[in-house]
């Protein structure tokens, strides 16, 4: 099938096109992304989202390289992000008495493109809002049966709908992955850390600054209102969506940390927004179920090495892309885009950012920082992240767009 920029007006469902109506679990990064290309391709969207609202916490997240820009231009968001951007702020790495030992510098920290997580999310959100994607916030996926010609899905608290093709971009703890595949624990692997966001009062000074015991990391300050934490610890058990009980297990996990650590977990005891998650790796041999489909998080994992965001943007671009060129046959789709994307994803794979921001030793803290001071370390680690963030050949699927 060809089609070309003048099909634009053609309604979902008399173009041609199968399995048109689109399920996607997760309104944060992923979802959205998805949920924009496959309205402009002619496919309907209805993105069902556990959060009462859209989620707006979060610090920066980055893009780096060709191949992230060219998918934000192709999306018609890029100056968008530019208007929003955050990034280029070096951070200071100091020690208990706040005296500088080290600064990581902004291209390190931010890619070549920083913008907030909540920023992204919400001009997702707003633009295939404006385009009529349907979205259901405060609502969940409880089972999926598939038919010959469709899923029927059950929902907590809407009644039973059909979709054609459903879509996991509810992050790493899946809750379509558990359905389609099978529980977290045969896919997901706790790497030894976690981490938190949490959106404290400003006051932190005007410079990022940011403070390692072993296998503790706090940082806030400059211009957002946010703490970022990183620790070691054995596995936790507790509620994503309860604010209290991630609380008290930062402040137990910073307890008599120095620096002004008691002062930022004064500011968290007050904080609403708080975010903690643990850092592993998605270990799944295949991103397709029958007619359901993984994506973002939720495929690739999070081992927050900065790639997270730039990896579910391209794979949203690539999954919708390839259902529109092949006429929507989820079977031909769905092999291409994990083809396509196999590879690509590998840097989620294979990562682990919690050693590097939260070393377990004195002498580990020491090494990272002493990377920061050695220019020719420095710039061949710029080198490697580029390479990985553009390792990918990207089709051109614009000639396909419908709307
Ligand atoms: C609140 C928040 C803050 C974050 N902050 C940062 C950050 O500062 N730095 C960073 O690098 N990464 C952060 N991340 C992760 C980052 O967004 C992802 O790594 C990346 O953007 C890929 O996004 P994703 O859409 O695949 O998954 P995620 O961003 O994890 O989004 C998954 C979405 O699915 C929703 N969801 C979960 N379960 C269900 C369910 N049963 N039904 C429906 N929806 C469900 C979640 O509420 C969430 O909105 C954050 C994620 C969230 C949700």
């Amino acid at each position: 099938m060809n089609l070309t920029n003048s099909d634009t007006n053609l309604p979902a469902g008399t173009n041609g096109m199968r399995n048109t109506r689109v399920l996607i679990s997760g309104a944060s990064v992923a979802g959205p992304a998805l949920a924009y290309w496959l309205d402009r391709y002619g496919f309907a969207a209805t993105v069902v989202e556990k959060a009462p609202a859209l989620r707006l916490g979060g610090q920066a997240v980055d893009f780096k390289g060709e191949v992230h820009l060219t998918v934000l231009e192709r999306m018609g968001i890029l100056e968008d992000v530019r208007r929003l951007q955050t990034g280029g702020t070096d951070q200071e790495i100091v020690d208990w008495n706040g005296r500088r030992l080290a600064v990581m510098p902004g291209e390190f920290t931010g890619g070549e493109l920083e913008i907030r997580r909540g920023d992204l999310s919400r001009l997702l959100y707003e633009r295939t809002r404006a385009a009529g994607c349907e979205y259901v916030f405060g609502d969940s996926v409880t089972s999926l049966t598939e038919t010959a010609d469709g899923v029927h899905v059950t929902f907590e608290r809407g009644a039973p709908r059909t979709f054609d093709l459903v879509v996991g971009a509810d992050g790493i703890h899946s809750n379509v992955r558990r359905l389609a595949f099978g529980p977290e624990s045969d896919f997901v692997r706790f790497l030894g850390y976690y981490y938190a966001l949490v959106g404290i009062r400003p006051g932190f000074g005007k410079v990022p600054t940011m403070y390692n015991e072993p296998g503790r990391l706090v940082s806030t300050g400059g211009p957002a209102a946010a703490a970022f934490f990183a620790f070691a610890s054995p596995h936790l058990d507790y509620d994503r969506y309860d604010a209290e009980a991630m609380k008290r297990i930062l402040l137990d996990a910073f307890a008599g940390m120095a620096w002004r650590t008691s002062e930022i977990m004064e500011a968290v005891r007050e904080a609403d927004d708080v975010y903690l998650d643990s850092i592993s790796q998605v270990r799944i041999d295949r991103y397709s179920e029958g007619r359901v489909v993984l994506l973002g998080d939720s495929a690739y994992g999070n081992t927050l090495g900065g790639f997270g965001t730039g990896l579910a943007m391209v794979g949203a671009y690539v999954l919708a892309g390839e259902l529109a060129e092949a006429g929507g046959d989820h079977r031909v789709a769905f092999r291409r885009y994990e083809e396509a994307f196999r590879d690509y994803a590998k840097i989620a794979k294979n990562g682990n950012a919690g050693p590097f921001l939260a070393p377990r030793t004195r002498r580990g803290i020491k090494a990272r920082n002493l990377m920061f001071k050695l220019g020719p370390l420095f710039s061949l680690m710029m080198k490697m992240t580029d390479r990985f963030a553009t390792n990918i050949t990207l089709k051109d699927y614009r000639p396909l767009v419908r709307r």
